[in-house]
C-alpha cells in the first residue's frame, strides 16, 4: 500500500506541483483532479466505517500511506478527512446522504472552521453566531487560518447558537455551509510555507443557511478529541516526509561534492549530521506510528499523539536545517528546493495544537494536574 501511494505521488502528484508556481495556491481544478485519484485509495475518508463507504484500513496503515504525500496536498486531504469524520459522527442519515458522497469521491472540497481572529487555542471564546429565522439559519462572524477555505465547496462551521444557553452558558453547535447555496467571502492568506495549498479566511455576513444544515448532535467534543489525536500524528508524519526528502537530497549531494580532497560525506562531522538526521526521522516516525497503533488497539492516545507531533515537528525541523547546511550555500538556493521544505515545516507547530498546548496536554496526562485553567486533578 505504501509503495502504491509512493508511485502515485511520483507519477501524478509531483508533476502537478512542479508544473505550477511554487508560491501560489494550486488552481482548484488541479486539486480536485488529485483528490479524485487519491480518493480511489480511500485516503480522503480513512476513518469512515466500511459500511459507510470507508476503506476499512487501520490508522497505522493510514499514517504510513499519508506520510508519502507532499504536505501541500496532504494538509488539504487531512482537512477533508476531518470534515468527513465529523459529519459522519454527528449528522443525521439525511444529512450524510446529502453531504458525504461528493466529499468521499473527491469531487468537492471541504473544511472545518473553528479558529477565529480572536480565538485559537481556547475554542470556547468563539464569537461566530447563528440565529434562526423561520426555515433559515443566519450566520455572522469570521473564521481564520482555515485549511481549504478559499477553494472549498462546503465548510463545517463551529458557532454559538444564539437564543440557546445551558446553565447560563452559550451553546456551541455546528452548521454546514454549502458555498453555492449560501455564498460567503473567502480569501487566501499569504503565509511562509505550504504555499501551493490553501489556508485562508472566511467572512459570514448575514449568510443564510437552510435550517436543515444545522448539526444537532451533542457528541461534538468527544468526536473532536478523537479526531485531533489522529490529526496530530498525521501532522507529525508531514514533518517526517519533509525531513526525509531533505535528508535524501543532502545525501546525494554529499556523496559527489568534494572538499579537502574527498567527498564531503567522508568528513566526520558531516557523517555526524547524517546520523542526527536519521535518528530524528526514525524516532519521529516511530512515535507517530506508535500513537496510531495505540488508537487501533483501542487505547487512549491523547498524550502519545501530543508527544509524537511535538517531537516530530521540533526534531524534523532541526533535521531539515542540518540537511540545508550539508549543501552549504547551495542549500539556501531556491533551485535546490530545501528552503521550501524549511518554510513548509515551519507551518507545522501551529495546527491541531501548538507545541505549548501539546506539552500541556501531555503534562496533564503525566502529572494528573490541569495546567490550562488552574483546577487540580486529571
Ligand atoms: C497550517 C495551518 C492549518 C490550519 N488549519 C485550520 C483549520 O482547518 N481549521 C481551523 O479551525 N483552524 C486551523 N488552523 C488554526 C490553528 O488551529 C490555530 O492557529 C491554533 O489553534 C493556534 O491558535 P492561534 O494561532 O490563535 O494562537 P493562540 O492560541 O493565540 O496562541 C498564541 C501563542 O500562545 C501560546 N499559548 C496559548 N495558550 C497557551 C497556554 N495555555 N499556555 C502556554 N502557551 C499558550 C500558543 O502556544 C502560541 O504560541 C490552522 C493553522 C495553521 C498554521
Amino acid at each position: 500500500m505504501r509503495d502504491g501511494i509512493a508511485r502515485l505521488v511520483e507519477r501524478e502528484v509531483r508533476p502537478v506541483l512542479a508544473a505550477n508556481p511554487r508560491d501560489r495556491a494550486l488552481p482548484k481544478a488541479e486539486m480536485v483532479k488529485l483528490f479524485e485519484r487519491i480518493a480511489e485509495y480511500g485516503l480522503l475518508c480513512p476513518r469512515l466505517p466500511e459500511e459507510a463507504g470507508g476503506p476499512g484500513i487501520s490508522m497505522l496503515d493510514y499514517g504510513i500511506m499519508f506520510e508519502q504525500i507532499p504536505p501541500t496536498v496532504s494538509m488539504s486531504m487531512l482537512s477533508q478527512d476531518s470534515c468527513i469524520t465529523r459529519l459522519n459522527a454527528e449528522c443525521t442519515a439525511e444529512q450524510k446522504a446529502r453531504f458525504l458522497p461528493d466529499l468521499v469521491a473527491g469531487h468537492k472540497l471541504a473544511c472545518t472552521g473553528s479558529t477565529e481572529p480572536d480565538t485559537g487555542s481556547d475554542p470556547r471564546g468563539i464569537k461566530t453566531r447563528l440565529s434562526r429565522k423561520g426555515d433559515k439559519a443566519v450566520l455572522n462572524g469570521r473564521k481564520m487560518w482555515i485549511t481549504n477555505v478559499s477553494a472549498c465547496d462546503l465548510i463545517l462551521v463551529t458557532c454559538i447558537d444564539e437564543g440557546r444557553s445551558k446553565d447560563g452558558r452559550p451553546v456551541i453547535i455546528k452548521v454546514v455551509v454549502e458555498r453555492e447555496a449560501s455564498p460567503f467571502e473567502a480569501r487566501e492568506i499569504d503565509a511562509i510555507g505550504l504555499n501551493q495549498g490553501y489556508l485562508g479566511e472566511a467572512v459570514f455576513d448575514d449568510c443564510e443557511v437552510p435550517i436543515e444544515n444545522i448539526v444537532e448532535s451533542d457528541s461534538g467534543t468527544r468526536v473532536l478529541n478523537r479526531s485531533w489525536y489522529v490529526n496530530r500524528c498525521m501532522v507529525g508524519l508531514q514533518a517526517v516526509h519533509l525531513a526525509e526528502r531533505a535528508y535524501l537530497a543532502a545525501l546525494d549531494y554529499a556523496r559527489v561534492r568534494r572538499q579537502f580532497g574527498k567527498p564531503i560525506a567522508a568528513h566526520q562531522l558531516v557523517q555526524k549530521n547524517f546520523s542526527d538526521m536519521v535518528t530524528a526521522i526514525t524516532a519521529s516516525r516511530m512515535l507517530c506510528y506508535r500513537a496510531l497503533w495505540m488508537m487501533d488497539a483501542g487505547e487512549e492516545a491523547g498524550g502519545a499523539s501530543a508527544m509524537a507531533k511535538r517531537f516530530a515537528q521540533m526534531n524534523c525541523t532541526e533535521a531539515v536545517w542540518q540537511a540545508m547546511n550539508v549543501l552549504g550555500a547551495m542549500g539556501l538556493s531556491r533551485e535546490a528546493g530545501l528552503e521550501e521544505m524549511y518554510r513548509d515545516i515551519r507551518m507545522l507547530p501551529i495546527p491541531d495544537g501548538t507545541n505549548e498546548i501539546l506539552a500541556l496536554i501531555h503534562g496533564r496526562e503525566i502529572t494528573g494536574f490541569e495546567a490550562f485553567r488552574g483546577a487540580a486533578g486529571g
